[in-house]
């Protein structure tokens, strides 16, 4: 029996994204994958502004945004526009980009960053005590084998084992079955955006890929194909005309596909040691591009959790990861469900309402901002309790330091102190680096949302990290990084044990 920290269970993006924050904080991870390669079908197609952020805050967006289409956001039906440019970040965009590239991406990620992922691998049982998880698996030549680790993550899906093994429900329900996909080139392309659109019994997108190629997603209503059952092509087109109005000169198709979908989450993201992250834990209609998003800012969310857990930290941080994350789950599926009921309205009376309402509502800056800002991922926060500083819980912002951007100084994985302009020097175990302009200092998670903001010279960031990561011994450990300034003659020489951070409520 082989022995790590952390069995993760799937090698999709959010897997793969949690696997290589547990292996850059120095934790052993395996990553058991039932497929013998990477799968070549690319399911979604947008990467929002707030994954985009999170995948700069580990140097890897530019090599993606290589990738793909910038597209500055959605064009729905009488010209109504769901505008990405207003958003508040270095990414004003949605980035149209084949899921493959993205999944290619995050698996060299958390490879280079030192995680085994063993592919051919399948999981077939996992169960818990109080010490430990055991991970059973057929290897690729059928033995079984087994995996001891602290902790296992569920990142497989949403057929899950792990789910199962664990007795989690997925409640919810079923959507809409047979949904039709397919790769197309256009003579007369949808200039920029994503073009959604809606007939009187089918809706359609169509999203560039920045190569020539357009995603082409559209559903009828009395299609009654199974999953199983080829794409008539011609058919398909037909239904893009009835939906949009033309087929933008559709010509060549390279790929096809049906897929289901349904809306459900499980209750509890934790079962004792075992967590559920990314479709394992929440599905959702593909409306809004916000599944894979979801699943990788879980895996950002618990993954440097568990690192701090495993070097000491309290148990009970494991508890925030419920408590911020199900909100959100949540409400992707309230938002993404929402979008695909409103496409789908039939009565001419509904759609005359819908598309009034929804266009005032879209030309109206703020109500617009925040619908940016609510499917992007730039306004989720984690909620902060009486008496904290308001940006406790927010997304920090990139801001320009002393050092380079915010963003660029979270790279090394560990928390982020960021000092007043002008405050006294201290000293801190990990990084810290200093505003260019007026602005309260920042303790930054290593998921880039803030732990605490105020005045340095208190000293409270330091109860702060201790509450999260325990001694500053295992922040340490976690961080790989140690900035040593002289320590103002103001900041106490101990520090209290702080509130816990546990039970903190998320709102997005
Ligand atoms: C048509 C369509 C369009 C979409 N568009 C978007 C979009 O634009 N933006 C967006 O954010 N999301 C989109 N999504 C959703 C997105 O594709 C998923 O949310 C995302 O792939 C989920 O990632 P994951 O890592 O949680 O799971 P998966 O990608 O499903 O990965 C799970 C992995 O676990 C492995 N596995 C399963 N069982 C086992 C086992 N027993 N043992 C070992 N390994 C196992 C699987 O082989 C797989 O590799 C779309 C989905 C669809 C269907």
């Amino acid at each position: 029996m082989d022995t790590v920290d952390v069995v993760v269970v799937g090698a999709g993006p959010a897997g793969c994204t949690i696997a290589g924050e547990l292996a850059r904080a120095g934790r052993s991870v395996v990553v058991l994958e039932k497929h013998d390669a990477m799968s070549p079908l690319s399911r979604a197609f947008g990467v929002h502004a707030r994954t985009l952020e999170i995948l700069d805050s580990r140097g890897l967006v530019d090599e993606l945004l290589a990738t793909g289409a910038v597209v500055s956001g959605l064009k729905l039906w009488d010209d109504t526009k769901l505008d990405m440019s207003v958003l508040p970040s270095p990414y004003p965009f949605l980035l149209s980009t084949p899921q493959t590239d993205v999944d290619t991406l995050l698996e060299r990620y958390a490879r280079d960053a030192g995680a085994r992922i063993l592919r051919g691998t399948t999981v077939t049982a996992v169960e818990q005590d109080d010490d430990g998880v055991r991970v059973h698996a057929a290897a690729p030549d059928g033995t079984a084998t087994t995996w001891a680790a602290s902790y296992a993550v569920g990142a497989d899906g949403v057929h899950s084992v792990v789910r199962d093994a664990i007795g989690q429900k997925f409640h919810g329900r079923d959507l809409l079955r047979s949904i039709m996909l397919a790769d197309v080139t256009l003579d007369d392309p949808p200039a920029g955006l994503i073009n959604v659109d809606a007939g009187k019994d089918c809706f359609a997108f169509v999203a560039p890929f920045g190569d020539g190629w357009y995603r082409v997603v559209a559903w009828d209503r009395n299609d009654r194909s199974v999953d199983a059952d080829p794409i008539d092509v011609a058919a398909l087109r037909q239904v893009v005309v009835r939906a949009m109005g033309t087929d933008y000169g559709w010509r060549d198709v390279r790929w096809t596909s049906r897929f289901r979908c349904d809306e459900r989450q499980v209750e509890k993201y934790r079962t004792g040691r075992v967590f559920l992250v990314g479709d394992a834990a929440h599905v959702h209609s593909p409306a809004g591009g916000q599944g894979m998003n979801t699943g990788i800012q879980d895996s950002m969310n618990l993954g440097w959790k568990l690192a701090a857990v495993l070097g000491g930290a309290d148990d009970a941080v494991l508890d925030t990861y419920q408590a911020e994350r199900h909100p959100v789950g949540k409400l992707v599926l309230r938002t993404s469900g929402g979008t695909i009921r409103m496409l789908l309205v039939q009565s001419w009376s509904a759609k005359k309402i819908r598309n009034i309402v929804v266009g005032a509502a879209l030309r109206i800056p703020p109500v617009a901002a925040r619908i940016a800002a609510m499917f992007s991922g730039i306004g989720i926060a984690y909620g902060h309790r009486r008496g904290e500083n308001s940006l406790v819980g927010t997304r920090a912002p990139d801001l320009p330091l002393t050092t380079g951007r915010l963003l660029e100084a979270l790279r090394d994985g560990g928390f982020l102190l960021v000092l007043e302009k002008n405050s006294p020097a201290v000293e801190f175990v990990g990084s810290v680096s200093r505003r260019v302009d007026d602005g309260p200092a920042m303790l930054v998670r290593p998921d880039g949302y803030v732990a605490w903001a105020g005045d340095s010279a208190a000293g409270e960031w330091a109860a702060v990290r201790t509450r999260w990561l325990g001694d500053p011994q295992s922040f340490s450990a976690m961080s790989g990084a140690s900035s040593r300034v002289a320590m103002p003659p103001s900041l106490p020489s101990s520090v209290g044990p702080g509130r816990p951070p546990f039970g903190s409520s998320a709102s997005a």
